[in-house]
């Protein structure tokens, strides 16, 4: 059998037919159109779905589910998304609308969570009793998985670890709290602490690499500027790793995984990022001499989206 996954967002929707392993074995896409109606969104999904199906040599009679990782929340009370912002979704029926054009089992959870249940199936935590993800992108998403299901709590708006709140009064957040861990350790955090400090350090070499332009400075800038050692650099990059190392030990007391994944764009500075973080959290956790969760960069990349959505269908 082989299971169809949708990674839906803004601006595209990639979908996979994806095997019981989580290996994707033909992949396709539409650009996404919030111009027209949910209806004929959803069924230009299921058209791309079966052209994808139809190329990959299996037939409709091979597919066991369909999955969709959606950039909003699903309310498990009735099964709709309750609201998905960036395709203007509010309360739709989207398993319903879906089995108009496949009649098969569908599944829906947030984009951060089925990344998480990909890695949990095909990634860096395969074969773990528990995991958390942290993807580190333009915002800061996460996902639980927990004896091999995702944990999306009971009314759907579990697992929101970018709005947790990590210091009291602190930094404004789009979500009109104050102090969330999006706030302060999504790309867009690293931006907005980077540019605010050059103006004190113009001679600092974010400033150098941004080509003396505030507007072009970008995360890779800030995280490379640490690893040559600029002084401005290296504290915005230790204040980020004290407010992620924070998040982590809040994890840990509360879940205890036995891996937690960091995802997304600012993941890629791998070691540099992954040692400050390891050597960190070892200083705050409570239990010093118990072994804890295991902290790595996820494995699977962009994939991730289609590949959890399909195992939501597991
Ligand atoms: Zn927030």
């Amino acid at each position: 059998m082989v299971y169809i996954g949708f990674d839906v967002g803004g601006t595209g929707v990639q979908v996979g037919i994806v095997s019981r392993e989580g290996e994707i074995l033909c992949k396709g896409g539409i650009v996404t159109r919030i111009d027209i109606p949910f209806a004929e969104q959803v069924k230009a999904m299921a058209d791309c779905a079966l052209v994808t199906l139809a190329k990959s040599g299996y037939s409709l009679d091979d597919v066991a589910a369909v999955g969709a990782g959606i950039p909003g929340v699903v309310d498990p009370r009735t099964g709709h998304i309750a609201f998905c912002p960036n395709l203007g979704w509010k309360d739709v029926d989207f398993a319903g609308e879906m089995k108009k054009h496949i009649n098969k089992p569908v599944f829906m959870d947030n984009d951060a969570t089925v990344a998480g249940l990909a890695e949990s199936v095909a990634g860096v935590s395969a074969g773990t009793h528990s995991s958390v993800f942290l993807t580190l992108g333009t915002g800061v998403g996460g996902g639980i998985v927990l004896g091999g299901k995702v944990w999306s709590g009971f009314h759907g708006v579990g697992s929101e670890i970018g709005h947790m709140i990590i210091e009291m009064d602190g930094k404004d957040c789009n979500c009109d709290n104050r102090g969330c861990l999006e706030r302060y350790c999504s790309a867009t955090g690293i931006i907005l602490s980077a540019r605010a400090a050059v103006m004190q350090y113009q001679d600092s070499a974010i400033m150098v690499k941004a080509e003396g332009d505030p507007m072009k400075i970008n995360a890779k800038i800030v995280f490379d500027a640490a690893k040559e050692g600029d002084e401005l650099a290296l504290r915005l990059f230790a204040d980020y790793v004290k407010a992620l190392a924070t998040t982590i030990v809040n994890i840990i007391h509360v879940i205890d995984p036995e891996v937690i994944a960091l995802g997304g764009g600012v993941s890629k500075a791998g070691d540099f990022l992954l040692d400050a973080v390891r050597a960190e959290v070892a200083k705050m956790v409570m239990y010093k001499t118990m072994p804890y969760a295991r902290i790595e960069i996820a494995r699977l990349g962009p994939d991730a989206g289609i590949i959890g959505a399909a195992m939501l269908g597991l």
